[in-house]
């Protein structure tokens, strides 16, 4: 069973009748083969159409097409008997976008080949993202010197055309292609830019690209991994983009121009109070330590304003002050409590378990201080350590 590949000699038709050759159920879905397709299967990085098919009244919407044992299958989520006649539509929108990027995809690698001699030797043209993978390193200056051109060559609108030359023809022809090539060879060319062997579906000429942009190019195993959005793509990333840059502006206050000015502003005042803040919690411990007394015995703190460092200076502080088991609970009785505790006094390993099994704590530490977190209210945990460390008393 062969299909004939409908979509090879013509990118635009979006509707067409074949006949049903197979339906096989395989994972809950229905895998169709028809005698002719336009549907384009998965292969040369790019994901495979969807669309509908329908026969004798019945609607099966096709998922993807891949290929499968050797055969294009359309993945359905409804089966077809073998031998209708079947009308196929397939979801142009989408097609029409990959057509973009894939023809894209062959201005920029053209001009990189010729340019550098490179090539991509890794394209994903999926659902989430575009990504080409060059064999060489391109500085942030060439590739915008590409993306510059790469837009010339939509300006210039010329026509992208499809060809199957024989074998001599193709002998004496120069061309990109990813692999040795046997049997009929597909060839595209942009008139005047590239050559390249592809089964894909491409526009008919670049104008219809609409634009080019390249995007956060990467180091990537020798060479550069370079995003890229064309036609469609771009402007719904440009769209995506110009929400996210309305939104950090609105809550900056500050025109699109003035942000990343407003975001460094920003920046510094929050380290200025972060500053401030880490002042104020020394002083705070300072000022609790300051109010205890030597004899003070056992200490229980409840703090919201210190962090976990500046709580482990006022547990530590506070142990050497008095000589007692220290308690100190960061947090509140709704969100739950960091804690420290301490003693030179109290085996808290032994503490540690106490604790865990009377209020569910997590955490645990060495025989002079532990840490950890507990959801419990404040006076539970009072009355636990006032309890314990009552008991525990040397
Ligand atoms: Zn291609």
């Amino acid at each position: 069973m062969l299909t004939e590949k409908l979509f090879e000699k013509d990118s635009y038709l979006k509707e067409f009748t074949a006949t049903v050759l197979a339906c096989t159920e395989a994972g809950g879905e229905y895998a169709i083969v028809l005698d002719r397709t336009a549907f384009f299967c998965e292969g040369g990085g790019q994901y495979g159409d969807g669309g509908v098919l329908t026969a004798d009244g019945i609607t099966a919407r096709v998922r993807e097409t891949v290929p499968r044992q050797g055969e294009i299958a359309h993945l359905a989520d409804a089966p077809l008997p073998v031998g209708a006649q079947v009308t196929g539509k397939i979801d142009f929108e989408t097609r029409y976008r990959n057509m973009q990027n894939h023809s894209g995809e062959h201005v920029v690698c053209g001009l990189i080949h010729a340019r550098y001699g490179f090539d991509n030797v890794g394209f994903h043209l999926g659902r989430d993202y575009v990504s080409l993978d060059i064999n060489g390193v391109l500085t942030p200056e060439e590739l915008a010197k590409i993306e510059e051109d790469a837009n010339g060559v939509i300006y210039a609108n010329v026509p992208i055309t499809v060809s199957f030359p024989d074998e001599d023809a193709l002998a004496a022809m120069e061309y990109r292609s990813k692999k040795e090539l046997t049997g009929e060879v597909r060839i595209v060319t942009i008139e005047g830019y590239d050559r390249c062997a592809c089964c894909a579906p491409h526009v008919a000429r670049t104008g219809e690209i609409g634009l080019i942009k390249l995007l956060n190019p990467m180091h990537y195993k020798g060479g550069i991994r370079v995003f890229m959005q064309c036609g469609s793509s771009a402007l719904r990333d440009y769209n995506e983009r110009q929400s996210r840059i309305e939104a950090i502006s609105h809550l900056l206050s500050a025109k699109q121009e003035d942000v990343v000015a407003a975001v460094e502003r920003m920046k510094n005042e929050l380290s200025e109070a972060r500053q401030t803040a880490s002042a104020l919690r020394r002083a705070l411990v300072e000022e609790r330590l300051a109010a205890l007394t030597e004899t003070a015995g056992n200490t229980l703190f409840f703090e919201t304003a210190l962090d976990v460092g500046s709580l482990r200076l006022l547990v530590n502080g506070a142990v050497e002050k008095t000589g007692g088991a220290v308690c100190a609970f960061l947090g509140s009785d709704e969100a739950g409590y960091s804690y420290l505790m301490a003693s030179r006094r109290y085996p808290m390993r032994t503490a540690a378990k106490a604790f865990r099994e009377a209020l569910g704590a997590k955490g645990g530490g060495s025989d002079e201080m532990i840490q950890g977190s507990v959801q419990a209210t404040r006076a539970s945990l009072c009355a636990w350590a006032n309890d314990y460390f009552k008991e525990e008393t040397v």
